[in-house]
Protein backbone atom coordinates (compact mmCIF):
# COMPACT_ATOMS: atom_id res chain seq x y z
CA UNK A 1 0.00 0.00 0.00
CA UNK A 2 1.20 3.27 -0.90
CA UNK A 3 1.75 5.53 2.25
CA UNK A 4 2.09 9.03 0.24
CA UNK A 5 -0.32 11.33 -0.65
CA UNK A 6 -0.17 11.51 -3.91
CA UNK A 7 2.22 9.83 -7.05
CA UNK A 8 5.19 11.48 -8.32
CA UNK A 9 4.94 11.77 -11.98
CA UNK A 10 8.57 12.68 -13.30
CA UNK A 11 9.07 16.04 -10.57
CA UNK A 12 5.72 16.48 -10.38
CA UNK A 13 4.06 15.43 -7.18
CA UNK A 14 0.42 15.15 -8.21
CA UNK A 15 -2.88 14.50 -6.43
CA UNK A 16 -5.30 13.35 -8.91
CA UNK A 17 -9.06 13.57 -8.08
CA UNK A 18 -11.91 12.55 -10.62
CA UNK A 19 -15.25 13.97 -10.47
CA UNK A 20 -18.06 11.43 -11.38
CA UNK A 21 -20.93 13.37 -9.84
CA UNK A 22 -22.64 15.40 -12.45
CA UNK A 23 -24.26 17.50 -10.22
CA UNK A 24 -20.68 19.02 -8.28
CA UNK A 25 -20.10 22.36 -10.68
CA UNK A 26 -23.89 22.09 -12.51
CA UNK A 27 -24.87 25.38 -10.92
CA UNK A 28 -21.81 27.46 -11.45
CA UNK A 29 -18.29 27.17 -12.07
CA UNK A 30 -16.69 28.20 -9.14
CA UNK A 31 -16.34 25.34 -7.44
CA UNK A 32 -13.85 24.10 -10.05
CA UNK A 33 -12.14 26.95 -10.68
CA UNK A 34 -11.46 26.70 -6.59
CA UNK A 35 -10.72 23.10 -7.23
CA UNK A 36 -7.89 24.34 -9.74
CA UNK A 37 -6.62 26.61 -7.48
CA UNK A 38 -5.85 23.83 -4.93
CA UNK A 39 -1.88 23.37 -5.40
CA UNK A 40 -1.02 19.40 -6.45
CA UNK A 41 -3.91 18.55 -7.10
CA UNK A 42 -4.97 17.37 -10.91
CA UNK A 43 -8.88 17.37 -11.59
CA UNK A 44 -10.40 14.59 -14.25
CA UNK A 45 -14.62 15.40 -14.73
CA UNK A 46 -15.54 13.54 -17.76
CA UNK A 47 -18.92 14.75 -19.30
CA UNK A 48 -21.86 12.41 -18.93
CA UNK A 49 -25.46 11.95 -18.82
CA UNK A 50 -26.37 9.62 -16.52
CA UNK A 51 -24.22 8.02 -13.21
CA UNK A 52 -21.35 5.92 -14.06
CA UNK A 53 -22.06 2.33 -14.47
CA UNK A 54 -19.42 -0.26 -12.11
CA UNK A 55 -17.60 -0.86 -15.47
CA UNK A 56 -17.18 2.60 -16.31
CA UNK A 57 -16.10 3.38 -12.77
CA UNK A 58 -13.92 0.71 -13.47
CA UNK A 59 -12.21 2.32 -16.21
CA UNK A 60 -11.78 5.63 -14.79
CA UNK A 61 -10.79 4.87 -10.85
CA UNK A 62 -7.13 2.89 -11.61
CA UNK A 63 -4.53 5.65 -11.13
CA UNK A 64 -6.81 8.00 -9.12
CA UNK A 65 -6.09 9.05 -5.62
CA UNK A 66 -9.86 10.32 -4.71
CA UNK A 67 -12.97 10.19 -6.44
CA UNK A 68 -15.76 12.83 -6.28
CA UNK A 69 -19.74 10.71 -6.66
CA UNK A 70 -23.76 11.83 -6.98
CA UNK A 71 -25.20 7.87 -7.82
CA UNK A 72 -22.50 6.85 -9.59
CA UNK A 73 -21.28 2.67 -8.71
CA UNK A 74 -18.35 2.51 -6.06
CA UNK A 75 -18.92 -1.46 -5.78
CA UNK A 76 -16.53 -3.95 -4.14
CA UNK A 77 -15.58 -4.30 -7.63
CA UNK A 78 -14.78 -1.21 -8.32
CA UNK A 79 -12.74 -0.85 -5.23
CA UNK A 80 -10.68 -3.51 -6.21
CA UNK A 81 -9.92 -1.86 -9.43
CA UNK A 82 -8.70 1.85 -7.62
CA UNK A 83 -5.01 1.02 -7.27
CA UNK A 84 -4.40 4.57 -5.47
CA UNK A 85 -7.96 5.79 -4.14
CA UNK A 86 -7.76 6.99 -0.70
CA UNK A 87 -10.89 8.91 -0.47
CA UNK A 88 -14.68 8.50 -1.99
CA UNK A 89 -16.75 11.72 -1.35
CA UNK A 90 -20.34 11.36 -2.01
CA UNK A 91 -21.39 14.92 -3.09
CA UNK A 92 -24.74 14.29 -1.14
CA UNK A 93 -26.13 11.85 1.32
CA UNK A 94 -27.26 8.44 0.18
CA UNK A 95 -24.20 6.21 -0.09
CA UNK A 96 -26.23 3.71 -1.17
CA UNK A 97 -24.29 3.51 -4.23
CA UNK A 98 -21.37 3.35 -2.55
CA UNK A 99 -19.87 -0.16 -1.00
CA UNK A 100 -18.84 1.22 2.60
CA UNK A 101 -17.82 -2.00 4.15
CA UNK A 102 -15.46 -2.78 1.30
CA UNK A 103 -13.86 0.69 1.00
CA UNK A 104 -13.37 0.08 4.89
CA UNK A 105 -11.64 -3.01 4.37
CA UNK A 106 -9.71 -1.01 1.46
CA UNK A 107 -8.37 1.40 4.32
CA UNK A 108 -10.48 4.75 2.25
CA UNK A 109 -11.91 7.13 3.78
CA UNK A 110 -15.77 7.68 2.63
CA UNK A 111 -17.36 10.64 3.32
CA UNK A 112 -20.99 12.54 2.21
CA UNK A 113 -22.55 15.58 3.26
CA UNK A 114 -25.67 15.40 5.54
CA UNK A 115 -27.67 18.08 6.35
CA UNK A 116 -26.87 20.17 3.02
CA UNK A 117 -29.75 19.48 1.44
CA UNK A 118 -32.49 18.91 3.77
CA UNK A 119 -33.79 22.35 2.81
CA UNK A 120 -34.39 21.74 -0.68
CA UNK A 121 -35.15 18.47 -0.39
CA UNK A 122 -38.52 19.52 1.57
CA UNK A 123 -39.65 22.10 0.21
CA UNK A 124 -39.61 19.66 -2.90
CA UNK A 125 -41.38 17.15 -1.10
CA UNK A 126 -44.10 19.34 0.52
CA UNK A 127 -44.45 21.15 -3.73
CA UNK A 128 -45.17 17.90 -4.70
CA UNK A 129 -47.82 17.14 -1.62
CA UNK A 130 -49.52 20.30 -3.06
CA UNK A 131 -49.01 19.56 -6.38
CA UNK A 132 -50.29 16.71 -6.09
CA UNK A 133 -53.48 16.49 -3.96
CA UNK A 134 -54.70 20.00 -5.22
CA UNK A 135 -54.57 18.27 -8.80
CA UNK A 136 -51.96 21.36 -10.44
CA UNK A 137 -49.59 19.42 -12.70
CA UNK A 138 -53.53 17.69 -13.86
CA UNK A 139 -55.22 20.66 -14.24
CA UNK A 140 -52.20 22.70 -16.26
CA UNK A 141 -51.96 19.92 -18.73
CA UNK A 142 -55.81 19.90 -19.47
CA UNK A 143 -56.07 23.85 -19.53
CA UNK A 144 -53.07 23.64 -22.14
CA UNK A 145 -55.15 21.30 -23.76
CA UNK A 146 -57.90 23.09 -24.11
CA UNK A 147 -59.86 21.62 -21.43
CA UNK A 148 -61.36 23.73 -19.00
CA UNK A 149 -62.62 21.13 -16.42
CA UNK A 150 -63.16 22.63 -12.97
CA UNK A 151 -60.72 19.99 -11.36
CA UNK A 152 -61.96 19.29 -7.66
CA UNK A 153 -59.86 18.22 -5.32
CA UNK A 154 -58.70 17.63 -1.88
CA UNK A 155 -57.75 20.12 1.23
CA UNK A 156 -53.82 19.65 2.54
CA UNK A 157 -54.42 21.79 5.53
CA UNK A 158 -55.84 19.92 8.81
CA UNK A 159 -55.01 16.67 6.85
CA UNK A 160 -52.72 13.49 8.63
CA UNK A 161 -48.95 13.09 6.92
CA UNK A 162 -47.39 10.58 7.51
CA UNK A 163 -43.48 10.46 7.15
CA UNK A 164 -41.61 7.42 7.06
CA UNK A 165 -37.82 8.52 8.24
CA UNK A 166 -37.59 11.27 10.63
CA UNK A 167 -33.72 12.39 10.09
CA UNK A 168 -32.63 15.58 8.77
CA UNK A 169 -35.08 15.67 5.77
CA UNK A 170 -38.26 13.54 7.53
CA UNK A 171 -37.64 16.82 10.47
CA UNK A 172 -37.80 19.64 7.90
CA UNK A 173 -40.97 17.85 6.40
CA UNK A 174 -42.80 17.82 9.10
CA UNK A 175 -41.77 21.51 10.04
CA UNK A 176 -43.48 22.42 6.93
CA UNK A 177 -46.36 20.18 7.55
CA UNK A 178 -47.32 21.59 11.07
CA UNK A 179 -47.32 24.60 9.24
CA UNK A 180 -50.45 23.90 7.36
CA UNK A 181 -51.61 22.43 10.47
CA UNK A 182 -51.05 18.90 9.38
CA UNK A 183 -51.56 15.76 11.97
CA UNK A 184 -47.95 13.90 11.40
CA UNK A 185 -47.51 10.19 12.33
CA UNK A 186 -44.11 9.17 11.92
CA UNK A 187 -42.61 5.81 12.07
CA UNK A 188 -38.37 5.62 12.59
CA UNK A 189 -35.66 2.92 13.43
CA UNK A 190 -34.88 5.19 15.84
CA UNK A 191 -37.48 7.12 17.66
CA UNK A 192 -36.83 10.58 18.57
CA UNK A 193 -39.46 11.29 21.16
CA UNK A 194 -37.78 14.64 22.21
CA UNK A 195 -38.28 16.14 18.96
CA UNK A 196 -41.97 14.63 18.20
CA UNK A 197 -42.96 16.23 21.73
CA UNK A 198 -41.82 19.83 20.45
CA UNK A 199 -42.57 19.85 17.01
CA UNK A 200 -45.96 18.20 17.81
CA UNK A 201 -45.62 14.61 15.71
CA UNK A 202 -46.59 11.26 17.04
CA UNK A 203 -44.91 7.78 16.32
CA UNK A 204 -46.73 5.36 15.35
CA UNK A 205 -46.09 1.61 13.41
CA UNK A 206 -45.56 1.41 10.08
CA UNK A 207 -49.01 -0.25 9.35
CA UNK A 208 -50.99 2.50 11.42
CA UNK A 209 -49.46 5.05 9.62
CA UNK A 210 -49.88 3.73 6.48
CA UNK A 211 -53.90 3.34 7.28
CA UNK A 212 -54.59 6.63 8.78
CA UNK A 213 -52.74 9.16 6.27
CA UNK A 214 -53.70 11.52 3.73
CA UNK A 215 -50.68 11.71 2.10
CA UNK A 216 -47.76 9.42 3.23
CA UNK A 217 -43.81 10.85 2.39
CA UNK A 218 -40.56 8.30 2.52
CA UNK A 219 -37.24 9.79 3.73
CA UNK A 220 -35.84 6.46 5.06
CA UNK A 221 -31.87 5.69 3.04
CA UNK A 222 -32.21 2.29 0.97
CA UNK A 223 -30.34 -0.30 2.63
CA UNK A 224 -31.05 -4.34 3.05
CA UNK A 225 -33.63 -3.31 5.85
CA UNK A 226 -35.46 -0.56 3.63
CA UNK A 227 -35.36 -2.35 0.46
CA UNK A 228 -39.36 -2.84 -0.85
CA UNK A 229 -40.59 -1.21 2.86
CA UNK A 230 -43.38 0.21 0.82
CA UNK A 231 -44.62 -3.39 -1.14
CA UNK A 232 -47.76 -4.40 -2.54
CA UNK A 233 -49.28 -5.19 0.85
CA UNK A 234 -48.61 -1.60 2.12
CA UNK A 235 -50.19 0.28 -0.94
CA UNK A 236 -53.10 -2.07 -0.37
CA UNK A 237 -53.25 -0.81 3.39
CA UNK A 238 -53.60 3.07 2.40
CA UNK A 239 -56.78 4.87 2.08
CA UNK A 240 -58.23 5.26 -1.57
CA UNK A 241 -58.51 8.94 -1.39
CA UNK A 242 -54.19 8.58 0.12
CA UNK A 243 -51.24 9.97 -2.18
CA UNK A 244 -47.90 8.62 -1.95
CA UNK A 245 -44.19 10.79 -2.15
CA UNK A 246 -41.25 9.38 -2.58
CA UNK A 247 -38.43 11.79 -3.12
CA UNK A 248 -35.95 8.99 -1.22
CA UNK A 249 -34.17 6.26 -3.03
CA UNK A 250 -36.16 3.93 -6.07
CA UNK A 251 -36.01 0.12 -4.59
CA UNK A 252 -37.58 1.56 -1.11
CA UNK A 253 -40.88 1.82 -2.76
CA UNK A 254 -41.52 -1.11 -4.67
CA UNK A 255 -42.08 0.77 -8.46
CA UNK A 256 -44.65 -2.54 -10.06
CA UNK A 257 -46.72 -2.48 -7.02
CA UNK A 258 -47.79 1.27 -7.02
CA UNK A 259 -48.30 1.81 -11.26
CA UNK A 260 -50.67 -0.79 -10.52
CA UNK A 261 -52.51 0.51 -7.50
CA UNK A 262 -51.95 3.85 -9.68
CA UNK A 263 -53.55 1.97 -13.35
CA UNK A 264 -56.30 0.97 -11.28
CA UNK A 265 -57.02 3.89 -8.92
CA UNK A 266 -56.90 2.28 -6.04
CA UNK A 267 -54.55 5.11 -4.76
CA UNK A 268 -55.15 9.22 -5.74
CA UNK A 269 -51.82 9.30 -6.48
CA UNK A 270 -47.97 9.45 -6.28
CA UNK A 271 -45.14 11.66 -6.36
CA UNK A 272 -41.36 10.59 -7.32
CA UNK A 273 -38.19 11.86 -7.76
CA UNK A 274 -36.39 8.49 -7.38
CA UNK A 275 -36.28 5.31 -9.51
CA UNK A 276 -35.00 1.53 -9.49
CA UNK A 277 -33.22 3.06 -12.23
CA UNK A 278 -32.63 6.17 -14.20
CA UNK A 279 -35.13 6.11 -16.75
CA UNK A 280 -37.67 4.09 -14.68
CA UNK A 281 -38.84 0.82 -17.34
CA UNK A 282 -42.16 0.39 -16.67
CA UNK A 283 -43.91 1.99 -20.05
CA UNK A 284 -46.72 2.90 -16.85
CA UNK A 285 -44.88 5.85 -15.47
CA UNK A 286 -45.06 7.59 -17.93
CA UNK A 287 -48.86 7.18 -19.26
CA UNK A 288 -50.65 6.96 -15.17
CA UNK A 289 -51.92 10.67 -15.26
CA UNK A 290 -51.92 10.44 -11.45
CA UNK A 291 -48.12 10.04 -11.09
CA UNK A 292 -45.78 13.39 -11.06
CA UNK A 293 -42.05 12.12 -12.43
CA UNK A 294 -39.08 14.35 -11.69
CA UNK A 295 -35.93 13.52 -12.79
CA UNK A 296 -33.82 12.78 -9.31
CA UNK A 297 -33.58 16.94 -8.56
CA UNK A 298 -35.24 17.20 -5.35
CA UNK A 299 -31.98 18.42 -3.95
CA UNK A 300 -31.17 20.47 -7.52
CA UNK A 301 -31.26 24.33 -6.08
CA UNK A 302 -28.70 26.56 -6.44
CA UNK A 303 -28.04 27.53 -3.51
CA UNK A 304 -27.77 23.38 -2.27
CA UNK A 305 -25.69 22.56 -5.25
CA UNK A 306 -22.93 25.49 -4.27
CA UNK A 307 -22.94 24.76 -0.86
CA UNK A 308 -22.54 20.87 -1.46
CA UNK A 309 -19.93 22.14 -3.87
CA UNK A 310 -18.09 24.57 -1.57
CA UNK A 311 -18.02 21.95 1.26
CA UNK A 312 -16.02 19.10 -1.25
CA UNK A 313 -13.60 22.16 -2.45
CA UNK A 314 -12.56 22.99 1.29
CA UNK A 315 -12.54 18.63 1.81
CA UNK A 316 -10.08 18.87 -0.43
CA UNK A 317 -8.06 21.54 0.35
CA UNK A 318 -7.58 19.43 3.72
CA UNK A 319 -7.09 16.65 1.72
CA UNK A 320 -4.08 16.75 -0.49
CA UNK A 321 -2.38 18.07 2.26
CA UNK A 322 -3.07 14.63 3.69
CA UNK A 323 -5.41 16.06 6.45
CA UNK A 324 -8.83 14.14 7.25
CA UNK A 325 -11.32 16.66 6.09
CA UNK A 326 -13.16 18.52 8.52
CA UNK A 327 -16.20 19.99 7.18
CA UNK A 328 -18.02 17.03 6.01
CA UNK A 329 -18.99 13.91 7.25
CA UNK A 330 -16.57 10.97 7.65
CA UNK A 331 -18.69 7.15 7.50
CA UNK A 332 -15.74 5.44 8.40
CA UNK A 333 -13.99 7.16 11.10
CA UNK A 334 -11.89 4.31 11.87
CA UNK A 335 -9.80 5.28 8.94
CA UNK A 336 -7.70 7.31 11.20
CA UNK A 337 -5.15 8.49 8.44
CA UNK A 338 -5.03 8.90 4.94
CA UNK A 339 -3.37 6.31 3.44
P1 LIG B 1 -30.93 10.77 7.77
O1 LIG B 1 -29.89 9.74 7.97
O2 LIG B 1 -30.82 12.06 8.48
O3 LIG B 1 -32.37 10.14 8.11
C1 LIG B 1 -32.73 8.84 7.78
C2 LIG B 1 -33.70 8.31 8.83
O4 LIG B 1 -34.12 7.02 8.42
C3 LIG B 1 -33.07 8.17 10.23
O5 LIG B 1 -33.88 8.79 11.18
C4 LIG B 1 -33.02 6.66 10.44
O6 LIG B 1 -33.19 6.27 11.80
C5 LIG B 1 -34.16 6.19 9.56
N1 LIG B 1 -34.04 4.79 9.17
C6 LIG B 1 -32.95 4.16 8.68
N2 LIG B 1 -33.21 2.86 8.45
C7 LIG B 1 -34.50 2.66 8.80
C8 LIG B 1 -35.36 1.53 8.78
N3 LIG B 1 -34.92 0.32 8.38
N4 LIG B 1 -36.63 1.69 9.20
C9 LIG B 1 -37.06 2.89 9.64
N5 LIG B 1 -36.30 3.98 9.70
C10 LIG B 1 -35.03 3.89 9.26
O7 LIG B 1 -30.99 11.01 6.20
P2 LIG B 1 -31.64 12.24 5.42
O8 LIG B 1 -30.63 13.30 5.21
O9 LIG B 1 -32.94 12.60 6.05
O10 LIG B 1 -31.88 11.57 3.99
C11 LIG B 1 -32.74 10.47 3.82
C12 LIG B 1 -32.56 9.89 2.44
O11 LIG B 1 -33.06 10.80 1.46
C13 LIG B 1 -31.10 9.67 2.01
O12 LIG B 1 -30.59 8.45 2.49
C14 LIG B 1 -31.18 9.70 0.52
O13 LIG B 1 -31.34 8.39 0.02
C15 LIG B 1 -32.45 10.50 0.23
N6 LIG B 1 -32.14 11.77 -0.45
C16 LIG B 1 -32.65 11.98 -1.70
C17 LIG B 1 -32.37 13.16 -2.36
C18 LIG B 1 -32.94 13.44 -3.74
O14 LIG B 1 -32.33 14.19 -4.48
N7 LIG B 1 -34.08 12.92 -4.10
C19 LIG B 1 -31.54 14.12 -1.76
C20 LIG B 1 -31.06 13.88 -0.49
C21 LIG B 1 -31.35 12.70 0.16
Amino acid sequence: MPSIRATTLGNELMFDLLIAARSFGYSSDRAMQALKEIPDLRVDKPSHAIAFTESEMCDLVPGKDAVVVGTDKVTKTVIARADRLKVISKHGVGVDNVDVAAATEAGILVTNLPGFNDSAVADMTFGMILTLVRGICLASSQVKNGNWNKLLAHDVWGKTLGVIGTGNIGQEVIRRARAFDMEVLAYDALPDEGAAKSAGYTYTALDELIANADVITVHVPLTEKTRGLIGEHQIEQMKPTACLVNTSRGGIVDEGALVAALKENRIAGAAVDVYETTFPQRQEVYECENLIVTPHIAAYTYETLESMDMAVVDAYREIVRGDIPTGVNILNPEIGALR
